[in-house]
């Protein structure tokens, strides 16, 4: 994808510049347009260039414009020391700042982007198939690297307009043989008509009563006998509440907004602060949403979205033995919250569910071996214990996609795995699980190292409870006679009628 930056910008100096001194200035930049402004580009690029300035009082005006090689701004930057030393030096004119007069940066597109308000830019116009930003920066933006993010995000942008549509590339890795189905209900429905689940007060949040709580532990036994014991992982117990700087560290951050449950702390637990509220509620029977409002402080992050990010912070900035590796270790500490709008579906999509989340780290080789030990537990899981129709599809986002991380060929490295079951009720695939090397992208987030030096790497899969049993009871029904042995084995003896209802 072709970028282009268009800057003009003032330096602005101490005092003005004497005629004298413009073919010495001349000279100058006319030289960094050979040398300066080109060095750090790759053969055959071209860096930036100055097509033209001019002095006026105690200004030099410059109009810079490049590809993505030595960003225009940067070349401004660049500008900044030999300028002084030729102006300090003989005519003792120092730079005292940085004027943005305009600042364009274009990029080819085939369509306009979804959503036309970017920080930091006045105004978008497309003009053949070329979309362009005006920015509204200063100088200090520029130190920032501001004008490289909205160049990141740009072609982000550029790019979710050409593939947004396609979601995800999928490839099918092992398929289970089908099987015949006599139970063809929703489960959830079923689940929900025998009263083993019931609504809880929260939009997509249920209540597991004894029948299921039962069942939902034995799934828990199944991975721990099965998996967790068998590869000699070690519990730990995560945080449930997550921070932003957590999320800045995962990436999270970059997306997450429309699915998060947002937490706010009051804003001071002084009793005298609330008592507004209290004496309203005493009085009302209601809660005073609009002052409470007023009372919370902004979000400190939100509840456990995906379950592994904080546990980074445990080994945030440290170097771990070679001997560790690589580490196995796991939580089924708490629920996970994701706001799910209109996808919500019995106990198939919920805003609060229960997972265990798998995660490990070592050297990229160690990385890669354990998945596929993972892989081989899941299959036997899933064929000899739960005895489920079930497929594994490796999955890359669209813009993995584009780097031309598809194929099966590059299994090897970093990407996903989806597990899906077949539900016959509405004869559609539901993802249960997934297992991911995510390469160095947490141990590079949350700065960890390796001993040897070694590149770092980890992986991690979410066993997800809920969906695990939609798959479960979709594909067997809520008749215990009809489950698999290795099922009723761990389940037992049913209770039943802890609750009778009137
Ligand atoms: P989907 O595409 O179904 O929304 P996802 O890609 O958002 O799933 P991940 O972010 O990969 O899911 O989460 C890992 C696992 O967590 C899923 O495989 C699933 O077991 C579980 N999970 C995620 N979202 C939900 C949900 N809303 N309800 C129940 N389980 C969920
Ligand atoms: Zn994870
Ligand atoms: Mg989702």
């Amino acid at each position: 994808m072709s970028i282009t930056f268009n800057l003009k910008a003032n330096f602005r100096l101490s005092g003005a510049v004497p005629k004298e001194c413009e073919s010495e200035l001349g000279a100058l930049l006319e030289d960094a347009n050979r040398n300066l402004l080109r060095k750090g580009a790759p053969q055959g690029q071209k860096g930036a260039e100055i097509v033209d300035w001019r002095l006026d009082e105690d200004r030099l005006y410059l109009e810079i414009h490049s590809g993505r090689y030595v960003r225009a701004h940067d070349a401004l930057l660049r500008l900044r020391k030999p300028l002084s030393g030729t102006l300090g030096k003989k005519y003792h004119i120092g730079i005292r700042g940085i004027e943005v007069l305009d600042f364009e940066i274009s990029s080819e597109t085939e369509h306009e982007l979804t959503n036309p308000r970017i920080p930091f830019v006045r105004s978008i116009t497309y003009e053949d198939g070329t979309v362009t930003l005006d920015l509204e920066v200063d100088g200090s933006d520029l130190e920032n690297r501001v004008p490289d993010r909205i160049m990141n995000l740009l072609e982000e942008k550029v790019e979710q307009s050409t593939y947004g549509g396609k979601g995800e590339h999928w490839e099918l890795m092992w398929e289970s043989p089908h099987r015949e189905y006599r139970f063809r209900e929703d489960p959830s429905k079923t689940l929900e008509g025998l009263g083993w689940i019931r609504r809880g007060s929260s939009r997509g949040q249920w209540i597991y009563g004894p029948e299921m709580t039962r069942v939902l532990r034995a799934f828990v036994s199944i991975v721990e006998r099965d998996l967790l014991n068998k590869l000699g992982y070690n519990e730990m117990i995560f945080p449930k509440l997550v921070t932003w700087d957590v999320w800045k560290r995962s990436g999270h951050a970059k997306g997450v907004y429309p699915e998060i449950y947002f937490v706010c702390p009051p804003k001071t637990r002084d009793p005298d602060f609330w008592e507004e509220v209290i004496d309203h509620y005493k009085v009302t029977n209601e809660i005073p949403l609009e002052l409470l409002k007023e009372k919370i402080d902004y979000p400190i992050g939100g509840m456990c979205y995906a379950q592994c990010p904080p546990f980074w912070v445990f080994v945030q900035g440290e170097t771990i033995a070679d001997d560790c590796m690589p580490v196995k270790v796991f939580d089924r500490s708490g629920t996970s919250h994701r706001y799910e709008s209109g996808g919500l579906h019995g106990m198939e999509r919920v805003d609060e569910f229960h997972r265990i989340e798998v995660l490990w780290m070592g050297t990229p080789e160690q990385m890669v071996e354990h998945s596929k030990e993972l892989q081989e537990c899941y299959k036997h899981i899933f064929n000899d214990v739960l005895e489920l129709e079930w497929r594994q599809a490796w999955v890359t986002p669209w813009f993995m996609a584009q780097e031309g991380m598809t194929g099966l060929d590059e299994r090897k490295t970093v990407g996903t795995i989806d597990y899906e079951a077949l539900l016959p009720y509405n004869e559609s695939w539901l993802e249960f699980q997934n297992l991911s090397v995510n390469g160095d992208k947490y141990p590079r987030g949350f700065n960890v190292k390796l001993q040897s030096g070694e590149d770092l790497w980890s992986g991690c899969s979410g066993i997800g409870l809920e969906r695990w049993a939609s798959a479960f009871f979709a594909q067997h029904g809520p008749n215990p006679d009809d489950w698999p042995n290795g099922v009723l084995e761990l389940v037992g003896e049913l209770p039943r009628d802890v609750f009778k209802f009137l």
